[in-house]
């Protein structure tokens, strides 16, 4: 809610308006989710907000620590469906990745969440309700402990829940909400173009990271289906648009595959891809196995080839650390693995 719906919540519940404000606080800058504790709001107000409204509506079913920095919580919907959010802690790092959907209808084979197919999309206060989840493991570190990065990179294809995504990000954002700099904000998609620019359109900063994986159109037709009706040049083009409205550098994302897209001739392929980008970023991202894919994790020797052909040809390569595999960190892996054991 942004504050005149807050607004319009605390007067309908006999409060006064001025209320709002200190329940906005409550609510996102100490990340608060119980009435009863908000502690300077009236008694009986609180006790009619709470019969009014459920400020949680989803639950954290799983909560599971790789023991190297990596939280990873299974989160059940009102209507049962299970999402994933994860807390990631790297140097002075502490990143959340969040979902936008359950399920996703992309059907990248590489991609667990896309097994299943799309179930729905997230609602914004679904998707913000993984801030909560986040902030009450960060609370028991410290109370003041808190996200210096966001990612939208968990289940689902955010910009296909545009609506969803941005009514999330703008309380995110916005400085009566959680004020969480847009410039630490990621928005990665799987490459719809038009929705791209609509992004770039909406006057935030946001970073944005676009999944290639491939650098043919056969080739990402067949890792990503929905590429046969996008085209690769048509992402590479959005992106570059994106460039130019933003002044953002757009990452691109590229998952190794072995022996599907993991030679040298294909970085070289990569690396010409995205020469008119004044500086391009690629986050190489070696596979982690999904049961059912029939796809293998490359070589150690073809991760190094391949980023050393990047490198040489001027491309900014960061190779993503395995983290997370012992927590089924590959986005959709926690999800299945929890349907599978409730049948
Ligand atoms: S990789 Fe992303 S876009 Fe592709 S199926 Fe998985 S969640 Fe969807």
């Amino acid at each position: 809610m942004n504050p005149d719906e807050l607004g319009k919540a605390v007067t309908s519940a006999g409060g006064k308006p001025f209320v709002a404000r200190q329940l906005a606080q409550w609510l996102y800058k100490k990340r608060e989710s119980d009435f009863a504790a908000m502690t300077n709001l009236p008694k009986a107000l609180r006790e009619k907000l709470a019969q009014n409204y459920s400020l949680i509506t989803s639950s954290v079913v799983t909560s599971e620590d790789s023991g190297e920095g990596t939280i990873k919580l299974g989160i059940r919907l009102q209507d049962g469906l299970i999402i994933e959010a994860v807390l990631m802690r790297e140097e002075d790092r502490l990143t959340a990745c969040i979902s936008t959907q359950a399920g996703c209808a992309m059907g990248c084979r590489f991609c667990a969440s896309g097994l299943l197919g799309l179930k729905r999309h997230l609602t914004p206060g679904e998707i913000l309700e993984q801030f909560f989840h986040i902030a009450a493991i960060l609370k028991k570190e410290s109370p003041d402990a808190w996200l210096t990065n966001v990612v939208v990179m968990g289940m689902g294809e955010p910009l296909h829940n545009f609506d969803g995504l941005m009514n999330a990000l703008a309380v995110l954002n916005a400085e009566w909400g959680f004020h969480f700099g847009a410039r630490r904000i990621t928005v990665s998609t799987v490459g719809l173009p038009d929705k791209i620019r609509d992004l770039a359109n909406q006057g935030f900063q946001f970073n944005l990271a676009v999944s290639l994986h491939a650098t043919t159109d056969e080739q990402r037709t067949r890792l990503i289906p929905t590429n046969i009706s996008t085209g690769l040049i048509n992402i590479i083009r959005a992106s570059a648009d994106y460039y130019h409205a933003t002044r953002r550098e757009v990452t691109f994302e590229y998952t190794l595959v072995g022996g599907e897209n993991d030679t040298p001739d294909d970085a070289m392929r990569l690396a010409r891809l995205l020469e008119d980008f004044p500086r391009a970023n690629v986050n190489l991202i070696p596979m982690n196995p999904v049961e059912g894919t029939g796809l293998r994790a490359p070589t150690t020797e073809a991760v190094e080839e391949f980023t050393d052909a990047l490198t040489q040809a001027g491309i900014n390569v960061h190779v993503r650390r395995k983290r997370g595999r012992a927590v089924q960190a590959a986005c959709g892996q926690l999800r299945l693995k929890l349907e599978k054991a409730n049948g």
